[in-house]
This record gives C-alpha cells, sequence and structure tokens, in this order.
C-alpha cells in the first residue's frame, strides 16, 4: 500500500464563521475515518491550509471532492510526496485558527499574516505539524 501526503491550500469563497468550519470538520471526520485518512485543517484571513495523509488513491479521490468543493477557490497544491508513516495519524481531520500559538508561529517564520501561497513546501508542512499540537476544540 503507497501512503501519501498532499498539503494545499485555498482561499474560503467567503468568510467562514465557527458554525461554518465545525460542518466542514464534522463531515471531514465523518468521511476520513471510514476511508483511513487523516490530517490538519488551519483556517485564518480567509485562507485554508490543509494536509490530507492516507492511502494514496484515497487521498486523491477526496483532493478531488474538496477542490470541487465551492466553499473555496484558488486552490493549490504545495507538495506531495509519499510517506512511510502518517504524521497526524491522532487526528482524523485536526485544526487550528488564527490562536496566539498560530500567531507565534507565524512571527518565527518572519510572516505577521496568514499568507500560505507564500510557503515552501516545508514550511507549509511545519506549520501544521506545530499547530497539530496546539488545536482548537471545534
Ligand atoms: P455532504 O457533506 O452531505 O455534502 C454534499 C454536497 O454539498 C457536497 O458536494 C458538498 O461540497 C456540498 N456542501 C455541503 N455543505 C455545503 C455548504 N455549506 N456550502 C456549499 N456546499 C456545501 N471532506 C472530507 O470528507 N474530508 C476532508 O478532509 C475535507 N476537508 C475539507 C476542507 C475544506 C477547506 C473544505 C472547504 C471542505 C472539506 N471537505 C472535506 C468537504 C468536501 O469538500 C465535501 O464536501 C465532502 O467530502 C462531501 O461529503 P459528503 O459526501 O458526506 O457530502
Amino acid at each position: 500500500m503507497k501512503l501519501v501526503r498532499l498539503v494545499y491550500y485555498s482561499h474560503a469563497s467567503r468568510e467562514m464563521s465557527l458554525s461554518d468550519l465545525k460542518s466542514i470538520l464534522d463531515t471531514a471526520r465523518r468521511n476520513n475515518q471510514a476511508e483511513g485518512i487523516c490530517g490538519m485543517l488551519s483556517y485564518e484571513q480567509q485562507y485554508f491550509l490543509q494536509a490530507l495523509e492516507g492511502e494514496r488513491s484515497a487521498v486523491n479521490e477526496l483532493y478531488l471532492d474538496i477542490a470541487d468543493d465551492p466553499r473555496h477557490d484558488e486552490i493549490t497544491i504545495i507538495s506531495y510526496e509519499e510517506i512511510t508513516a502518517p504524521i497526524f495519524k491522532q487526528w482524523k481531520m485536526g485544526y487550528a485558527g488564527g490562536s496566539a500559538e498560530f500567531t507565534k508561529l507565524l512571527k518565527e517564520m518572519g510572516q505577521t499574516e496568514f499568507l500560505p501561497e507564500t510557503m515552501s513546501p516545508r514550511q507549509a508542512f511545519q506549520f501544521l505539524q506545530h499547530l497539530a499540537g496546539n488545536q482548537d476544540n471545534l
């Protein structure tokens, strides 16, 4: 079985409320569990940054579904790689938004705004990895 990690960013078509985010996360957690997919989602300043990990064809199919979702656009893959084991395996889909830790992490990366389009593949992955340890309860 080939395992992969896909990281992408996108721009929300409108400002997301907490209940919008909760609805995305509820669906993600339900579906991802069934597909053996895990990952991490962050949202701030109308940008999403998400990592998806799992079996290659399952991740590919999910990405195509997500890319079709009218709640966001400008969907751009930052990285796609084969992995030996998932990093986000504790979370069917973890979540973190603009918390104090989030802002601190951005600062450490020399950024004042959340602009995933300026992140390198390594930065995007490390950012999500750090956030996974400091999640919001949604
Ligand atoms: P349902 O949730 O029942 O949705 C049916 C259809 O309605 C879908 O086409 C959906 O796109 C659309 N829809 C649902 N709610 C809304 C709404 N409020 N506004 C507009 N259209 C809507 N899904 C996952 O399974 N795993 C993920 O990790 C995941 N991550 C996501 C990350 C982001 C940033 C976004 C925007 C969506 C994500 N989704 C995720 C949702 C995904 O795009 C699909 O909506 C979902 O997979 C469809 O699930 P479902 O078949 O259970 O249908």
